[in-house]
Protein backbone atom coordinates (compact mmCIF):
# COMPACT_ATOMS: atom_id res chain seq x y z
CA UNK A 1 0.00 0.00 0.00
CA UNK A 2 1.17 3.33 -1.15
CA UNK A 3 2.06 5.63 1.73
CA UNK A 4 -1.15 8.69 1.97
CA UNK A 5 0.97 12.13 0.60
CA UNK A 6 0.35 15.55 2.56
CA UNK A 7 0.27 19.02 0.83
CA UNK A 8 0.60 21.60 3.37
CA UNK A 9 1.99 20.58 6.72
CA UNK A 10 0.38 20.15 10.23
CA UNK A 11 1.24 21.92 13.14
CA UNK A 12 3.18 19.47 15.26
CA UNK A 13 3.38 20.71 18.96
CA UNK A 14 5.35 17.79 21.22
CA UNK A 15 4.62 18.03 25.01
CA UNK A 16 5.53 16.20 28.46
CA UNK A 17 5.65 13.06 30.41
CA UNK A 18 3.62 10.11 29.71
CA UNK A 19 1.62 11.36 26.89
CA UNK A 20 5.11 12.66 25.35
CA UNK A 21 5.41 8.48 25.04
CA UNK A 22 2.39 8.09 23.74
CA UNK A 23 2.65 10.57 21.35
CA UNK A 24 6.18 8.64 19.88
CA UNK A 25 4.13 5.43 19.68
CA UNK A 26 1.20 6.90 18.19
CA UNK A 27 3.72 8.02 15.61
CA UNK A 28 5.62 4.81 15.10
CA UNK A 29 2.82 2.48 15.12
CA UNK A 30 -0.20 4.08 13.99
CA UNK A 31 1.00 6.96 11.75
CA UNK A 32 3.91 6.97 9.74
CA UNK A 33 3.25 3.23 8.32
CA UNK A 34 0.22 4.64 6.33
CA UNK A 35 1.17 8.04 5.91
CA UNK A 36 4.14 10.50 4.94
CA UNK A 37 3.67 12.03 7.87
CA UNK A 38 4.27 16.24 6.81
CA UNK A 39 4.46 18.07 10.33
CA UNK A 40 6.41 21.57 11.45
CA UNK A 41 7.43 20.31 14.95
CA UNK A 42 7.38 22.18 17.69
CA UNK A 43 8.73 21.09 20.86
CA UNK A 44 6.30 22.02 24.03
CA UNK A 45 7.93 19.98 25.96
CA UNK A 46 8.99 21.65 29.54
CA UNK A 47 13.16 21.32 28.87
CA UNK A 48 12.89 23.23 25.49
CA UNK A 49 10.07 25.68 26.66
CA UNK A 50 12.76 26.52 29.15
CA UNK A 51 15.65 26.71 26.97
CA UNK A 52 14.12 28.86 24.75
CA UNK A 53 11.86 31.16 27.53
CA UNK A 54 8.72 29.96 26.38
CA UNK A 55 9.52 31.55 22.34
CA UNK A 56 8.52 27.73 21.10
CA UNK A 57 5.33 28.25 22.18
CA UNK A 58 4.48 31.43 21.10
CA UNK A 59 6.30 30.32 17.61
CA UNK A 60 3.94 27.17 17.16
CA UNK A 61 1.06 29.72 17.64
CA UNK A 62 2.32 32.00 14.57
CA UNK A 63 2.44 28.31 12.75
CA UNK A 64 -1.18 27.81 13.18
CA UNK A 65 -2.17 31.22 11.83
CA UNK A 66 -0.06 30.35 8.78
CA UNK A 67 -1.12 26.59 8.51
CA UNK A 68 -4.28 26.77 10.14
CA UNK A 69 -4.16 23.26 11.75
CA UNK A 70 -2.02 21.79 14.80
CA UNK A 71 -1.95 18.70 17.00
CA UNK A 72 -0.87 19.27 20.29
CA UNK A 73 0.18 16.71 23.10
CA UNK A 74 -0.15 17.12 26.92
CA UNK A 75 2.14 19.52 28.42
CA UNK A 76 2.79 20.59 32.28
CA UNK A 77 1.90 24.36 32.99
CA UNK A 78 4.66 24.92 35.73
CA UNK A 79 4.04 25.47 39.46
CA UNK A 80 6.23 25.48 42.55
CA UNK A 81 7.21 21.96 42.39
CA UNK A 82 8.35 21.78 38.33
CA UNK A 83 10.29 24.79 39.12
CA UNK A 84 12.23 22.81 41.11
CA UNK A 85 11.96 19.69 39.21
CA UNK A 86 12.75 21.10 35.77
CA UNK A 87 15.21 24.02 37.24
CA UNK A 88 13.14 26.66 35.59
CA UNK A 89 13.92 30.21 34.73
CA UNK A 90 10.91 31.13 35.64
CA UNK A 91 7.21 30.11 36.37
CA UNK A 92 5.73 30.54 32.75
CA UNK A 93 2.04 30.25 31.72
CA UNK A 94 0.14 27.51 30.72
CA UNK A 95 0.80 26.63 26.94
CA UNK A 96 -2.96 26.17 26.32
CA UNK A 97 -3.48 29.73 27.68
CA UNK A 98 -0.82 31.52 25.40
CA UNK A 99 -1.97 29.38 22.27
CA UNK A 100 -5.40 30.19 23.23
CA UNK A 101 -4.69 34.15 23.81
CA UNK A 102 -3.03 34.35 20.44
CA UNK A 103 -5.88 32.53 18.36
CA UNK A 104 -8.30 33.81 20.15
CA UNK A 105 -10.38 30.56 20.34
CA UNK A 106 -12.73 28.96 21.86
CA UNK A 107 -12.54 25.11 23.21
CA UNK A 108 -14.59 22.44 22.41
CA UNK A 109 -14.72 19.57 24.55
CA UNK A 110 -16.64 16.06 23.61
CA UNK A 111 -16.20 12.08 24.71
CA UNK A 112 -15.63 9.31 22.35
CA UNK A 113 -18.37 6.91 23.33
CA UNK A 114 -17.96 3.23 23.07
CA UNK A 115 -20.42 0.27 23.72
CA UNK A 116 -19.40 -0.92 27.20
CA UNK A 117 -18.52 2.37 28.97
CA UNK A 118 -21.79 3.81 29.50
CA UNK A 119 -22.43 7.19 30.63
CA UNK A 120 -23.94 7.51 34.02
CA UNK A 121 -26.85 9.15 32.72
CA UNK A 122 -29.06 6.67 31.13
CA UNK A 123 -30.51 8.68 28.43
CA UNK A 124 -27.22 10.07 27.10
CA UNK A 125 -27.06 7.98 23.73
CA UNK A 126 -24.68 10.71 21.84
CA UNK A 127 -21.58 13.27 22.72
CA UNK A 128 -22.50 15.96 23.99
CA UNK A 129 -20.20 18.86 23.15
CA UNK A 130 -19.23 21.78 25.97
CA UNK A 131 -18.08 24.68 24.46
CA UNK A 132 -16.35 27.02 26.97
CA UNK A 133 -16.00 30.93 26.77
CA UNK A 134 -12.56 31.07 27.67
CA UNK A 135 -12.25 34.82 28.55
CA UNK A 136 -13.11 36.82 31.66
CA UNK A 137 -15.46 36.53 34.25
CA UNK A 138 -14.43 35.28 37.58
CA UNK A 139 -11.02 34.47 36.28
CA UNK A 140 -10.21 38.35 35.28
CA UNK A 141 -11.75 39.40 38.23
CA UNK A 142 -10.75 42.08 41.12
CA UNK A 143 -11.76 40.76 44.78
CA UNK A 144 -11.36 42.22 48.16
CA UNK A 145 -12.09 41.33 51.77
CA UNK A 146 -13.79 44.13 53.60
CA UNK A 147 -13.44 43.95 57.25
CA UNK A 148 -15.67 47.08 58.61
CA UNK A 149 -18.84 49.11 57.63
CA UNK A 150 -18.70 50.96 54.56
CA UNK A 151 -19.68 51.80 50.71
CA UNK A 152 -18.86 49.74 48.18
CA UNK A 153 -19.57 51.30 44.44
CA UNK A 154 -18.48 50.11 41.09
CA UNK A 155 -17.10 53.18 39.26
CA UNK A 156 -15.94 53.84 35.67
CA UNK A 157 -13.98 56.38 34.73
CA UNK A 158 -13.99 57.19 31.26
CA UNK A 159 -10.59 58.75 29.23
CA UNK A 160 -12.50 62.56 29.76
CA UNK A 161 -12.32 61.42 33.76
CA UNK A 162 -16.26 60.91 34.31
CA UNK A 163 -17.54 58.71 36.39
CA UNK A 164 -20.64 56.59 36.67
CA UNK A 165 -20.98 54.73 39.76
CA UNK A 166 -22.94 51.93 41.35
CA UNK A 167 -23.55 50.78 44.68
CA UNK A 168 -22.66 47.42 45.45
CA UNK A 169 -23.77 47.23 49.04
CA UNK A 170 -23.45 49.20 52.04
CA UNK A 171 -21.83 46.85 54.67
CA UNK A 172 -22.68 46.95 58.14
CA UNK A 173 -19.62 44.65 58.76
CA UNK A 174 -17.22 42.44 57.24
CA UNK A 175 -17.78 40.63 54.13
CA UNK A 176 -16.22 39.86 50.79
CA UNK A 177 -16.41 41.80 47.14
CA UNK A 178 -15.40 41.04 43.04
CA UNK A 179 -15.40 42.99 40.55
CA UNK A 180 -15.30 41.32 36.99
CA UNK A 181 -15.70 42.02 33.66
CA UNK A 182 -16.23 41.21 29.77
CA UNK A 183 -15.24 42.42 26.51
CA UNK A 184 -17.85 42.33 23.77
CA UNK A 185 -15.24 41.41 20.76
CA UNK A 186 -14.62 38.97 22.89
CA UNK A 187 -18.14 37.62 23.41
CA UNK A 188 -18.38 37.60 19.63
CA UNK A 189 -15.47 35.76 18.81
CA UNK A 190 -17.19 33.11 21.29
CA UNK A 191 -20.41 33.36 19.27
CA UNK A 192 -18.93 32.80 16.10
CA UNK A 193 -16.60 30.36 16.63
CA UNK A 194 -19.56 28.42 18.56
CA UNK A 195 -21.96 29.24 15.59
CA UNK A 196 -19.22 27.93 13.03
CA UNK A 197 -18.43 24.88 14.56
CA UNK A 198 -22.27 23.77 15.33
CA UNK A 199 -22.12 24.34 11.30
CA UNK A 200 -19.48 22.33 10.40
CA UNK A 201 -20.21 19.36 12.44
CA UNK A 202 -24.00 19.91 12.11
CA UNK A 203 -25.15 19.77 15.36
CA UNK A 204 -27.78 21.68 17.22
CA UNK A 205 -26.25 24.91 19.30
CA UNK A 206 -27.51 25.28 22.94
CA UNK A 207 -26.70 28.15 24.93
CA UNK A 208 -27.48 29.49 28.55
CA UNK A 209 -26.93 32.21 31.19
CA UNK A 210 -28.39 33.48 34.13
CA UNK A 211 -29.79 36.82 32.65
CA UNK A 212 -32.78 36.88 34.46
CA UNK A 213 -31.00 37.40 37.36
CA UNK A 214 -28.08 39.57 35.78
CA UNK A 215 -29.92 41.99 33.58
CA UNK A 216 -27.15 43.57 32.15
CA UNK A 217 -24.13 41.25 32.65
CA UNK A 218 -25.62 38.04 31.66
CA UNK A 219 -27.84 39.75 28.99
CA UNK A 220 -25.40 41.01 27.28
CA UNK A 221 -24.16 37.86 26.29
CA UNK A 222 -27.59 36.81 25.09
CA UNK A 223 -28.49 39.66 23.10
CA UNK A 224 -25.08 39.60 21.26
CA UNK A 225 -25.02 35.94 20.60
CA UNK A 226 -28.77 36.66 19.51
CA UNK A 227 -27.83 39.34 17.29
CA UNK A 228 -25.04 37.49 15.30
CA UNK A 229 -27.27 34.07 15.20
CA UNK A 230 -29.76 36.38 12.97
CA UNK A 231 -27.87 38.66 11.19
CA UNK A 232 -25.07 36.22 9.66
CA UNK A 233 -26.37 32.25 10.79
CA UNK A 234 -30.21 32.06 10.63
CA UNK A 235 -30.33 31.08 7.03
CA UNK A 236 -27.12 28.95 7.31
CA UNK A 237 -28.53 26.76 10.06
CA UNK A 238 -32.32 26.08 8.24
CA UNK A 239 -30.29 25.08 5.50
CA UNK A 240 -28.29 22.74 7.41
CA UNK A 241 -31.60 21.60 9.10
CA UNK A 242 -30.41 22.44 12.86
CA UNK A 243 -31.32 24.64 15.58
CA UNK A 244 -29.96 27.77 18.05
CA UNK A 245 -31.50 27.29 21.72
CA UNK A 246 -31.28 29.57 23.88
CA UNK A 247 -32.95 29.13 27.53
CA UNK A 248 -31.90 30.00 31.25
CA UNK A 249 -28.99 27.91 32.74
CA UNK A 250 -30.64 26.25 35.11
CA UNK A 251 -33.66 24.89 33.03
CA UNK A 252 -30.28 24.15 30.21
CA UNK A 253 -29.19 21.74 33.16
CA UNK A 254 -32.38 20.21 33.65
CA UNK A 255 -32.89 19.57 29.55
CA UNK A 256 -29.42 18.20 29.44
CA UNK A 257 -30.06 15.78 31.38
CA UNK A 258 -33.04 14.57 30.07
CA UNK A 259 -31.66 14.57 26.63
CA UNK A 260 -30.11 12.13 24.04
CA UNK A 261 -26.94 13.95 23.69
CA UNK A 262 -25.96 14.95 20.01
CA UNK A 263 -25.71 18.94 20.84
CA UNK A 264 -23.34 21.55 21.58
CA UNK A 265 -23.44 23.31 25.13
CA UNK A 266 -22.02 26.69 24.79
CA UNK A 267 -21.11 27.87 28.35
CA UNK A 268 -19.58 31.03 29.76
CA UNK A 269 -16.33 30.88 31.46
CA UNK A 270 -16.86 29.58 34.86
CA UNK A 271 -20.07 27.10 33.77
CA UNK A 272 -17.94 25.85 31.18
CA UNK A 273 -15.28 24.86 33.69
CA UNK A 274 -17.54 23.36 36.11
CA UNK A 275 -20.32 21.55 33.43
CA UNK A 276 -16.94 20.48 31.37
CA UNK A 277 -15.52 18.20 34.01
CA UNK A 278 -19.28 17.13 35.09
CA UNK A 279 -20.62 16.11 31.18
CA UNK A 280 -16.77 14.46 31.12
CA UNK A 281 -17.36 12.21 34.14
CA UNK A 282 -20.21 11.29 33.61
CA UNK A 283 -19.37 10.05 30.54
CA UNK A 284 -17.30 7.88 31.93
CA UNK A 285 -13.67 9.19 31.61
CA UNK A 286 -11.61 11.87 31.61
CA UNK A 287 -9.23 9.95 29.05
CA UNK A 288 -11.92 9.66 26.66
CA UNK A 289 -12.16 12.90 26.09
CA UNK A 290 -11.31 15.07 23.13
CA UNK A 291 -10.71 19.06 22.94
CA UNK A 292 -10.48 21.24 19.78
CA UNK A 293 -9.78 25.15 19.99
CA UNK A 294 -11.73 26.72 17.32
CA UNK A 295 -10.82 30.10 16.70
CA UNK A 296 -13.27 32.58 14.63
CA UNK A 297 -10.75 33.21 11.87
CA UNK A 298 -11.06 29.37 10.87
CA UNK A 299 -7.32 28.17 13.07
CA UNK A 300 -8.13 24.34 14.69
CA UNK A 301 -5.71 23.06 17.44
CA UNK A 302 -6.67 19.46 18.14
CA UNK A 303 -5.88 18.10 21.46
CA UNK A 304 -6.52 15.76 24.12
CA UNK A 305 -8.57 16.75 27.36
CA UNK A 306 -6.78 15.34 29.88
CA UNK A 307 -2.96 16.33 31.51
CA UNK A 308 0.26 14.63 31.15
CA UNK A 309 -0.92 11.35 33.20
CA UNK A 310 1.93 12.32 35.61
CA UNK A 311 1.84 8.99 38.13
CA UNK A 312 2.03 6.69 35.32
CA UNK A 313 5.17 8.81 33.68
CA UNK A 314 7.03 8.45 37.38
CA UNK A 315 6.02 4.36 37.02
CA UNK A 316 7.37 4.38 33.12
CA UNK A 317 10.94 5.99 34.39
CA UNK A 318 11.53 3.53 37.09
CA UNK A 319 10.86 0.87 34.54
CA UNK A 320 7.17 -0.40 35.64
CA UNK A 321 4.38 -1.38 33.47
CA UNK A 322 2.05 1.05 32.03
CA UNK A 323 -1.74 0.99 30.86
CA UNK A 324 -1.94 4.23 29.64
CA UNK A 325 -5.02 5.03 27.50
CA UNK A 326 -3.89 6.76 24.11
CA UNK A 327 -7.39 7.17 22.92
CA UNK A 328 -8.00 10.83 23.14
CA UNK A 329 -4.44 11.54 21.77
CA UNK A 330 -4.95 9.59 18.75
CA UNK A 331 -8.06 11.07 18.46
CA UNK A 332 -6.37 14.69 18.73
CA UNK A 333 -4.26 13.11 15.90
CA UNK A 334 -7.37 12.04 13.82
CA UNK A 335 -9.37 14.99 13.94
CA UNK A 336 -6.54 17.19 13.12
CA UNK A 337 -5.52 15.00 10.06
CA UNK A 338 -9.27 14.81 8.99
CA UNK A 339 -9.42 18.71 8.96
CA UNK A 340 -6.03 18.83 6.80
CA UNK A 341 -7.78 16.69 4.40
CA UNK A 342 -10.52 18.43 4.22
CA UNK A 343 -8.91 22.03 3.74
CA UNK A 344 -6.12 20.38 1.33
CA UNK A 345 -8.63 18.20 -0.72
CA UNK A 346 -7.20 14.71 0.49
CA UNK A 347 -10.06 12.75 0.75
CA UNK A 348 -7.97 9.62 1.72
CA UNK A 349 -6.29 11.48 4.84
CA UNK A 350 -9.72 12.10 6.12
CA UNK A 351 -10.93 8.50 5.18
CA UNK A 352 -7.70 7.22 7.31
CA UNK A 353 -8.87 9.37 10.42
CA UNK A 354 -12.21 7.87 10.01
CA UNK A 355 -10.48 4.24 9.79
CA UNK A 356 -8.34 4.60 12.80
CA UNK A 357 -11.31 6.20 14.95
CA UNK A 358 -12.87 3.06 14.36
CA UNK A 359 -10.20 1.06 14.97
CA UNK A 360 -9.94 2.39 18.43
CA UNK A 361 -13.17 2.29 18.98
CA UNK A 362 -13.65 -1.43 18.03
CA UNK A 363 -10.12 -3.06 19.68
CA UNK A 364 -12.39 -1.43 22.82
CA UNK A 365 -15.47 -2.98 21.83
CA UNK A 366 -13.35 -6.35 21.50
CA UNK A 367 -12.72 -6.37 25.19
CA UNK A 368 -9.16 -5.21 24.69
CA UNK A 369 -8.81 -2.11 26.66
CA UNK A 370 -6.19 -0.18 29.45
CA UNK A 371 -6.68 -0.64 32.68
CA UNK A 372 -8.65 3.00 33.56
CA UNK A 373 -11.50 1.33 31.01
CA UNK A 374 -11.53 -2.12 32.42
CA UNK A 375 -12.25 -0.60 36.16
CA UNK A 376 -15.15 1.18 34.96
CA UNK A 377 -16.57 -0.76 31.35
CA UNK A 378 -20.00 -3.17 32.19
CA UNK A 379 -17.87 -5.72 30.09
CA UNK A 380 -17.90 -8.97 31.26
CA UNK A 381 -13.95 -10.29 31.71
CA UNK A 382 -12.26 -7.56 30.03
CA UNK A 383 -8.42 -7.97 28.58
CA UNK A 384 -6.97 -5.47 29.87
CA UNK A 385 -3.73 -4.09 28.02
CA UNK A 386 -0.13 -2.16 28.90
CA UNK A 387 -0.05 1.30 26.73
CA UNK A 388 2.09 -0.49 24.11
CA UNK A 389 0.18 -3.65 23.85
CA UNK A 390 -3.11 -1.51 23.81
CA UNK A 391 -1.60 0.56 20.80
CA UNK A 392 -0.31 -2.82 18.66
CA UNK A 393 -3.98 -4.27 19.11
CA UNK A 394 -4.70 -0.97 18.13
CA UNK A 395 -2.58 -1.32 14.86
CA UNK A 396 -4.06 -5.36 14.31
CA UNK A 397 -7.49 -4.29 14.34
CA UNK A 398 -6.74 -1.00 11.69
CA UNK A 399 -4.56 -3.40 9.39
CA UNK A 400 -7.49 -5.60 9.30
CA UNK A 401 -10.23 -2.67 8.38
CA UNK A 402 -7.86 -1.18 5.97
P1 LIG B 1 -4.13 14.35 34.27
O1 LIG B 1 -5.20 14.52 33.27
O2 LIG B 1 -2.78 14.06 33.74
O3 LIG B 1 -4.56 13.21 35.29
C1 LIG B 1 -5.76 13.27 36.06
C2 LIG B 1 -6.19 11.86 36.47
O4 LIG B 1 -6.74 11.16 35.35
C3 LIG B 1 -5.06 11.00 36.97
O5 LIG B 1 -5.54 10.15 37.97
C4 LIG B 1 -4.63 10.19 35.77
O6 LIG B 1 -4.04 8.98 36.11
C5 LIG B 1 -5.98 10.01 35.03
N1 LIG B 1 -5.75 10.03 33.58
C6 LIG B 1 -5.75 11.11 32.78
N2 LIG B 1 -5.51 10.77 31.52
C7 LIG B 1 -5.35 9.44 31.52
C8 LIG B 1 -5.05 8.50 30.49
N3 LIG B 1 -4.86 8.90 29.21
N4 LIG B 1 -4.95 7.20 30.82
C9 LIG B 1 -5.13 6.80 32.08
N5 LIG B 1 -5.42 7.63 33.11
C10 LIG B 1 -5.51 8.94 32.82
O7 LIG B 1 -4.12 15.70 35.14
P2 LIG B 1 -3.23 16.14 36.39
O8 LIG B 1 -2.68 14.95 37.10
O9 LIG B 1 -4.04 17.12 37.11
O10 LIG B 1 -2.00 16.94 35.75
C11 LIG B 1 -0.77 16.38 35.32
C12 LIG B 1 -0.04 17.42 34.49
O11 LIG B 1 -0.77 17.67 33.31
C13 LIG B 1 0.13 18.75 35.20
O12 LIG B 1 1.49 19.18 35.08
C14 LIG B 1 -0.79 19.70 34.45
O13 LIG B 1 -0.25 21.00 34.38
C15 LIG B 1 -0.86 19.08 33.09
N6 LIG B 1 -2.14 19.31 32.36
C16 LIG B 1 -2.05 19.61 31.05
C17 LIG B 1 -3.18 19.77 30.29
C18 LIG B 1 -3.03 20.10 28.83
O14 LIG B 1 -1.93 20.23 28.34
N7 LIG B 1 -4.10 20.21 28.11
C19 LIG B 1 -4.44 19.60 30.86
C20 LIG B 1 -4.52 19.25 32.22
C21 LIG B 1 -3.35 19.10 32.96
Amino acid sequence: MDKIKMTTPLVEMDGDEMTRVLWKLIKDELLTPFIDLNTEYYDLGLVHRNETNDQVTIDSAEATKKYGVAVKCATITPNAARMTEYNLKEMYKSPNGTIRAMLDGTVFRAPIIVKGIEPYVKTWKKPITIARHAYGDVYKASEMKVSEAGKAELVFTNEAGEETRELIHNFKGAGVLQGMHNLNDSIESFARSCFNFALETKQDLWFATKDTISKKYDHTFKDIFQEIFDAEYKTKFEESGITYFYTLIDDAVARVIRSEGGYIWACKNYDGDVMSDMVATAFGSLSMMTSVLVSPNGYYEYEAAHGTVQRHYYKHLKGEETSTNPIATIFAWTGALRKRGELDNIPELGKFADTLERACIKTIEDGKMTKDLALITTMENPVTLNTQDFISAIRKTLEELL
